[in-house]
C-alpha cells in the first residue's frame, strides 16, 4: 500500500472505490484492478518475472508489450478505440499507466461512460488473449467490444432490477470481491450447439437471495454433440464460479491480491 501511495501520489483504497464505483460484473473490475496494480500478465511483466524472455509483443510482433501497449496500442485495441466515443479525449489523456488513465478519465467522464471505458479496456484485453491462445479462430474486435459492453450494460440493469440491497452500498475491501455469499449459490448454465458455428456456452450465478453475482459467454470453435456441449457448460459454469470467489465457502477462491 504505502510503496502504491509513493508510486502514483494516491491511496490504493481510492482507485479500487472508483472501479468498484462504476459497477458491472466482478470479473470487470477484477479486470480494471489488475490493470491498474501493474499485474496483467503482458510480456513486459512476465519478462520483469523473469517467467519471459522477450517483452515483445505476441500479437504485433512490433513493441514491448506494456499493459498500455495491450490495452490501446496494439493492432485489435487500437481498431476499438478508433471507433470508441473516447478517440478525441485519448489524444489528451495520460499514458504513463493505466491507474493514471482511469483516474484522468474519471475526472472527465460520468459513471456510465467510464464503465463502457473499463469495458473496452477488457475487450481489448480479450482480444488480444483470443489472438494468442486461439491464433486460428478469427474474431471482429468491434463485435468482441459490442458484447462486452452489452454484457455489462445487462448486467447493470439486471442487478438494477434484483436491487442489490447490500451487496453495493458499501465497499468491500481492496482485493476482496464481494462479501462472503450466505449459505449457498446458484450456478445456471446453458448450451447452444449450431452447427457450422461452434457452441456457445452461457454462465449466471446467483447468491441465495438471487442476486446476480456474475454472468459470461464464451463460444467454443468445435463440433460437440449436445450432451458433450452441456457437459462444456457446466465445466464452464464451475470455473467460473471458482474464479469468481463464489467457491469462498467451500475454501477455494482465487488469490492474486498479493501480487
Ligand atoms: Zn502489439
Amino acid at each position: 500500500m504505502r510503496t502504491w501511495q509513493l508510486m502514483h501520489g494516491v491511496s490504493e483504497d481510492e482507485i479500487w472505490k472508483a472501479i468498484w464505483n462504476v459497477g458491472g460484473p466482478p470479473k470487470l473490475s477484477h479486470f480494471a484492478w489488475k490493470a491498474c496494480k501493474g499485474s496483467l500478465g503482458v510480456m513486459d511483466v512476465l519478462c520483469r518475472r523473469h517467467i519471459r524472455e522477450t517483452s515483445c509483443c505476441p500479437v504485433c510482433n512490433h513493441h514491448e508489450e506494456t499493459i498500455m501497449h495491450t490495452l490501446f496500442e496494439c493492432k485489435h485495441a487500437g481498431t476499438i478505440w478508433m471507433q470508441s466515443e473516447f478517440l478525441d479525449l485519448l489524444t489528451e489523456a495520460p499514458s504513463g499507466s493505466f491507474s493514471d488513465r482511469v483516474r484522468w478519465m474519471a475526472e472527465k467522464v460520468d459513471k456510465e461512460q467510464l464503465r463502457t471505458f473499463l469495458a473496452l479496456a477488457w475487450a481489448s484485453w480479450f482480444c488480444r488473449n483470443k489472438a494468442i491462445f486461439e491464433p486460428t479462430t478469427a474474431f471482429d474486435p468491434i463485435g468482441v467490444a459490442t458484447g462486452m459492453v452489452k454484457l455489462v450494460v445487462d448486467y447493470v440493469e439486471y442487478n438494477a432490477k434484483v436491487g442489490m440491497q447490500s451487496r453495493s452500498h458499501h465497499f468491500p475491501s481492496a482485493g476482496r470481491w464481494f462479501a462472503p455469499p450466505g449459505n449457498s449459490i446458484k450456478v445456471n448454465v446453458d448450451a447452444h450447439v449450431t452447427h457450422g458455428n461452434g457452441v456457445q456456452l452461457g454462465v449466471v450465478i446467483r447468491d441465495d437471495a438471487g442476486a446476480l453475482m456474475d454472468a459470461a459467454v464464451k463460444s467454443i470453435d468445435a463440433d460437440w454433440a449436445p450432451v458433450m456441449a452441456e457437459a462444456g457448460a457446466v465445466r464452464y459454469g464451475v470455473e467460473l464460479a471458482l474464479w469468481s470467489g463464489a467457491g469462498s465457502t467451500a475454501g477455494l477462491h482465487e488469490s492474486d491480491s498479493g501480487e
